[in-house]
């Protein structure tokens, strides 16, 4: 069942088993009820109560009377050469958002929306172009999880995921909590991945959880002046101050931070500036993922992709200085995975 805005009922989805308990509390005679219900949307991914075939055909009547089992709806998907998969999905209120899936040995990772639309603005990205929408809820962001699962009918231990798809993840850290907590019964937090541009109130919010994801950073610059020109949200967070966050950031034994650079023409694709990011990170444990600009003439006639000497050369330099670096050369290219760019091309197409 796909969500329906003009439906009171609650949506279970997206709760983690002790929410269901509590909903279902006055509904079941014993506990271990609501925990198969839960079983049922959360371990076997059903889509609606008649699946459900050891409970009684009263008590699915009962639940479909009071509850509802939804996702958001497939609007579009675009498939790539490589078997990435761009998803456009659309929300009961008539927005669009948009994840990536990208196979890869043997996995699948899937790229998800935190937030349909972003506030944070950074020059090199679509959904930031196209500007602020609303946080998603928990049930439509672990949606997008489970109509990928579905869909690709990929076993559950192939799954990474990785919160790089549309909007800023640590500014919705309520709902994106409570889509966490019911994701980790599926998919362990080492292969859950969030990835910020920096906001620092969310990064400590992270750092207090008991369960922890990984944690990506878009650095994109070596230094604050180019860093606040390609992402604003540098003014109000600066890269000395997230700096000093990351080095105090508390990391399980085996884990390191990764660092995201997109890397533009002649704006930050310099062997010097290679050289002041290796300095600026190399006290902590991570990795750095450069990712040369997806262009865009449209939305950043501004910025170009650098030539592939150059992206080479850059990602030398790092690896010199010591660090782990990969190099997203094409995944995904050719269907636009980078953030935001099928919402793009999409708007005003979206039904509703
Ligand atoms: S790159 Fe991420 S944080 Fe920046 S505008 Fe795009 S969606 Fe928002």
């Amino acid at each position: 069942m796909t969500n329906d805005l003009r439906d009171p009922r609650p949506n279970l989805v997206g709760r983690p088993p002790r929410e269901i308990a509590v909903l279902l509390e006055n509904c079941v005679d014993r506990p271990y009820r609501a925990r198969q219900v839960g079983q049922w949307v959360i371990d076997r991914n059903a889509t609606g109560f008649e699946e459900m075939t050891n409970l009684t055909k009263e008590f699915r009547a009962e639940l479909g009377r009071r509850f509802r089992v939804s996702d958001p709806e497939i609007l579009d998907r675009t498939v790539a050469a490589d078997g990435s998969v761009k998803w456009l999905f659309g929300l009961s209120d008539g927005l669009a958002i948009e994840g990536v899936s990208m196979p890869e040995e043997g996995k699948l990772t899937m790229c998800l929306s935190s937030q349909a639309g972003c506030a944070v603005g950074c020059t090199f990205c679509v959904t930031g172009a196209l500007g602020a929408g609303r946080n998603l809820t928990p049930d439509e962001i672990v949606g997008q999880y489970r109509v990928i699962l579905r869909e690709l009918e990929t076993p559950v231990d192939r799954v990474n995921i990785v919160f790089m798809g549309m909007g800023e993840p640590l500014l919705n850290t309520t709902h994106l909590g409570t889509a966490l907590e019911t994701l980790y019964e599926r998919v362990s937090p080492k292969r859950i991945t969030v990835s910020t541009a920096g906001i620092l109130p969310g990064i400590r919010w992270l750092a207090g959880l008991s369960r922890r994801p990984k944690l990506a950073v878009s650095l994109n610059a070596p230094d604050q002046e180019r860093r606040q020109l390609l992402m604003p949200i540098a003014r109000r967070y600066p890269l000395p101050e997230l700096m000093a966050e990351l080095r105090g950031f508390p990391l399980e034994r085996g884990r390191r931070i990764t660092f995201e650079y997109v890397l533009i023409r002649d704006l930050n694709d310099r062997v010097a500036d290679a050289e002041t990011v290796s300095r600026l990170i190399r006290e902590i444990p991570s990795k750095v993922n450069v990712i040369p600009l997806n262009e865009d003439a449209q939305h950043f006639p501004e910025h170009r992709r650098p030539d592939d000497d150059t992206i080479n050369r850059f990602a030398v330099t790092l690896r010199d200085a010591g660090l782990t670096v990969t190099v997203r050369w094409s995944k995904g290219l050719d269907v636009d995975a980078a953030c935001g760019q099928l919402k793009g091309r999409h708007q005003g197409k979206v039904p509703r």
